[in-house]
């Protein structure tokens, strides 16, 4: 069975780039019936913080990529890293290396003068470590191959050749017995029994060099995928202004999670001419060798697109759920939030339906709420003051004293009541209509006026009507 892998580094937010690697290898997995596991790589411990665990891991759970099992930390995995070090000694596989800081400097030195990149000579490779100089500690190195080439059998890239004369003896252990990076990736792989390691391109030439210790371990190596990065719209690298920002930085801007998931799988990846895509349908349908090679550009045009259409796609139930869910992180959100009423939530389910119809985004949508949560008298916006001239006012007279008198207050009846007054009033339904949006909502556009009034309620509509009477 298939057991994939994300492994993030806890250094930051997880960024957009880490969330398509998780998005792929838990598509990959759960299409398969696998399992994705999560290794949080904080060997690294000045640059690991817990607050970035944590924010990757809320934003994996908000993005709904749940992973099989305990979180793994590779720091605390140390013992076992040096463990298979030594296993490599004493196999022939890896050495001793007695090398001091000033050899070190003299050999890069030495490179440099001869225009090669500057590579471990070997130097204690065949040394006996008796010759070992007294009070230096010394690193485990691997003994690399020096000719022929490492080849990586790629299920994006193809197959990519790497002479081995350009890997060189690097470093598995350091003197204080920690793991490098390389050995603790592949030595967690190994004992997690990955099958599949699914993560960015800058990541290919590690797997050249993480192949040599499977291979000195005598160990499987896993079938791999590396995937091109993420560009900006202009083909450059990523950068913030981008889009290059964490996941929560999109939960703010108020895309809902499956349309992100969406977006992030096109991001690479293609099923036909297939845009929008359930949760179901991308798990049914992905495949690693539809990723594509080259690099995927970031869109936020395409990105506001597709999640419009996820929320028209919704039912109001849900969206209405999420709305509720995602607002205290939506900017002015945790206010709203705080001081809402009692019957407001009523209210703003209610307007699911209109608003969702204008929204693209769930700020958007908030932005389209502004008149549930606005309060009397209402602050205007200029157009929507300048409707309510003194003819206005007169009409607006009439349609309240209309309305007041409405048995019931229905989407029926206050239709009804408008469009009575409009043609006794002998003005046109929008010369009602508009300047009544005006005294509702402070503003020229809204949801249908008639869900407006039903919203706000008869008290509160012919209030709001009211104090633009006087
Ligand atoms: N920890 C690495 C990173 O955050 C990923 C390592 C891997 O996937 O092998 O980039």
């Amino acid at each position: 069975p298939v057991v994939t892998r994300f492994a993030p580094s806890p250094t930051g937010f997880l960024h957009i780039g880490g969330a398509r690697t998780a998005l792929f290898n838990w598509l990959y997995a759960r299409h398969t019936g696998g399992k994705m596991l999560l290794r949080i790589e904080d060997t690294d411990r000045k640059r690991s913080t817990d607050e970035a665990t944590k924010a990757i891991i809320e934003g994996m759970s908000w993005l709904g990529l749940d992973w099989d099992g305990e979180p793994v930390s590779q720091h605390s995995r140390a013992e076992r890293h040096r463990e298979v070090a030594l296993e490599m000694v004493e196999r022939g596989e890896a050495y001793y290396c007695y090398a001091s800081q000033e050899e070190l400097e003299a050999m890069r030195e030495k490179a440099r003068a001869e225009g090669r990149p500057p590579r471990y000579d070997g130097t204690w490779r065949d040394r006996d470590p008796s010759e070992a100089p007294e009070g230096v500690k010394p690193v485990i190195r691997i003994k690399a191959p020096k000719e022929g080439e490492t080849v990586i059998h790629d299920k994006v890239q193809g197959e990519v050749r790497f002479p081995n004369k350009d890997l060189d003896d690097f470093i598995v252990l350091r003197s204080d017995a920690s793991p490098t990076y390389m050995h603790a990736v592949v030595v967690d792989d190994h004992d997690m029994g990955v099958t599949h390691i699914i993560r960015g391109d800058d990541h290919l030439t590690n797997a050249a060099r993480q192949t040599l210790i499977y291979k000195a371990m005598g160990w499987d190596v896993p079938v791999m995928a590396h995937i091109p990065l993420i560009h900006g719209a202009d083909g450059a690298k990523l950068s913030k202004r981008h889009g290059a920002l964490g996941v929560e930085a999109y939960r703010a801007m108020g895309y809902l999670p499956e349309a992100l998931c969406n977006y992030l799988a096109r991001l690479g990846w293609s099923h036909g001419d297939d845009e929008v895509m359930t949760i179901a349908q991308m798990v049914e349908w992905f495949e690693i060798e539809d990723v594509n090679k080259g690099a995927a550009r970031f869109d936020f045009k395409k990105l506001e697109a597709i999640n419009g259409i996820h929320m028209r796609n919704s039912t109001d139930e849900r969206l209405f759920d999420l709305f509720m869910k995602q607002l205290p992180y939506l900017e002015g959100g945790a206010e709203i939030v705080q001081n809402m009423p009692d019957g407001q939530r009523a209210q703003i389910r209610q307007a699911i339906p209109g608003l969702k119809e204008r929204a693209k985004t769930l700020v958007e949508l908030l932005d389209g709420a502004g008149f549930i949560f606005a309060e009397r008298p209402l602050v205007f916006e200029e157009k929507a003051a300048g409707l309510l001239t003194d003819d206005a006012r007169a009409v607006l007279a009439t349609l309240h004293a209309d309305l007041s008198a409405l048995a019931d207050w229905t989407l029926e009846s206050t239709e009804a009541a408008v469009r009575a007054c409009a043609e006794k009033s002998e003005v046109k339904l929008g010369k009602v209509a508009q300047p009544l949006r005006a005294a509702l909502t402070g503003r020229t556009t809204s949801p249908g006026i008639f869900d407006v009034l039903i919203v706000l309620g008869r008290e509160e509509s012919l209030a709001r009507i009211k104090d633009q009477l006087a």
